[in-house]
């Protein structure tokens, strides 16, 4: 029997979840954290205890910026020895991208981290809100022999969870709103809770948490599309103080291979931005040298992104950036899965 009860900090950053409607133009927009658990008389009944702390203006997650991901992680960083797990309430619109970030600025966590949100404000009848809400703090606070069984940052939503750098976000209708294409679900939601043991992160060391607030915002998503001319790519990669791209590219990592596309990249490189090669489909690799079409990107030094999301992708350069990691060793380390992101 469970003497001590698990404590949980459920932080909220905003999102639908607790959002009305503007009486006089329709919009929804962020209301009151307080009025948000009035909601949620539920949370009282459950099996561990439950502080709660706000951004002091809750926001849409389009607004989301490399600050709020730096306030997410200070108020787990000043909390982390006083709390078993953190729910973060979150936007669905940028969960994704968050959840990356997070995963790669917590560094050495051994305490879940569930971000969730919902596509409907807890408010209105039909609301998603409560039974995520309620499951992902039931997820925080599973434990055994008094460790938790989850030790990473994940995204709970619609009866998954997942693990949060693997996931991206599919329907603006749909409950079923994320998914993980290349990877497996941590845990399932229907009459039990039941956990994928076998693909959850388990620390093996009990080293102490590092908390990375460095991101470098000088990066750059160009999604490739037939037709894509040279001035727009030379835009890119000329702007100023650039220092990585993600190119999302096709298939198993294929471009065209005109001879100007591949000079720009070329000289791009040469001039030390990390260019990041990642897939535009949901699922599957990149494989640099499967195709003709990628076998020059792979010579000049491209980084292949393997499976990786292009969220967990923009993310982990804005980490790696943050970090100042040296040229020489950058596409190495890239290359490696650093919190089970990738390959
Ligand atoms: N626009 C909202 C947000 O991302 C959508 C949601 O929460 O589902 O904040």
């Amino acid at each position: 029997m469970q003497l001590v009860k698990p404590t949980i900090l459920l932080i909220y950053t905003g999102g639908t979840i607790g959002m009305i409607k503007d009486s006089l133009t329709g919009a929804l927009k962020a209301f009151d954290f307080k009025e948000l658990l009035d909601n949620i008389p539920e949370i009282n009944l459950l099996d561990c205890n439950v502080a709660t702390v706000s951004f002091n203006e809750p926001i849409d997650s389009s607004n989301m910026n490399i600050e709020h991901w730096q306030s997410i992680a200070s108020i787990i960083e000043e909390n982390y020895s006083s709390y078993d797990g953190f729910v973060v309430l979150h936007g669905s619109d940028t969960m994704s991208y968050s959840a990356s970030a997070l995963s790669f600025m917590l560094e050495n966590l051994g305490k879940p981290v569930v971000f969730t949100g919902s596509q409907l404000p807890i408010g209105d009848l039909r609301t998603d809100a409560k039974e995520n809400l309620i499951t992902a703090i039931q997820i925080a606070s599973l434990q055994k022999k008094g460790k938790p069984i989850i030790q990473e940052v994940c995204l709970y939503f619609e009866y998954k969870l997942y693990r949060g750098n693997r996931t991206t976000k599919i329907s603006a209708e749909h409950f079923n709103a994320f998914m993980s294409p290349n990877f497996p679900e941590l845990a399932e939601s229907g009459v039990h809770l039941r956990v994928n043991d076998t693909v959850i992160i388990k620390q093996q060391h009990n080293k102490k948490l590092i908390v990375n607030k460095g991101l470098d915002d000088n990066v750059f998503i160009l999604k490739l599309f037939p037709g894509i001319n040279k001035n727009a790519l030379e835009a890119i990669i000329n702007i100023k103080n650039i220092k990585g791209i993600v190119l999302e590219t096709y298939g198993s990592g294929n471009a065209l291979s005109e001879k100007w596309f591949v000079d720009i990249l070329q000289k791009a490189i040469n001039n030390n931005i990390h260019v990041i090669n990642v897939t535009q489909c949901s699922g599957g690799t990149v494989s640099m040298g499967q195709y003709e079409t990628s076998t020059k990107l792979k010579n000049i030094g491209v980084i292949s992104g393997f499976n990786i999301t292009t969220e967990a992708a923009i993310t982990k350069l804005m980490y790696l950036l943050g970090k100042n990691v040296s040229s020489s060793v950058f596409k190495t380390i890239f290359e490696t899965s650093l919190r089970g992101e990738m390959h």
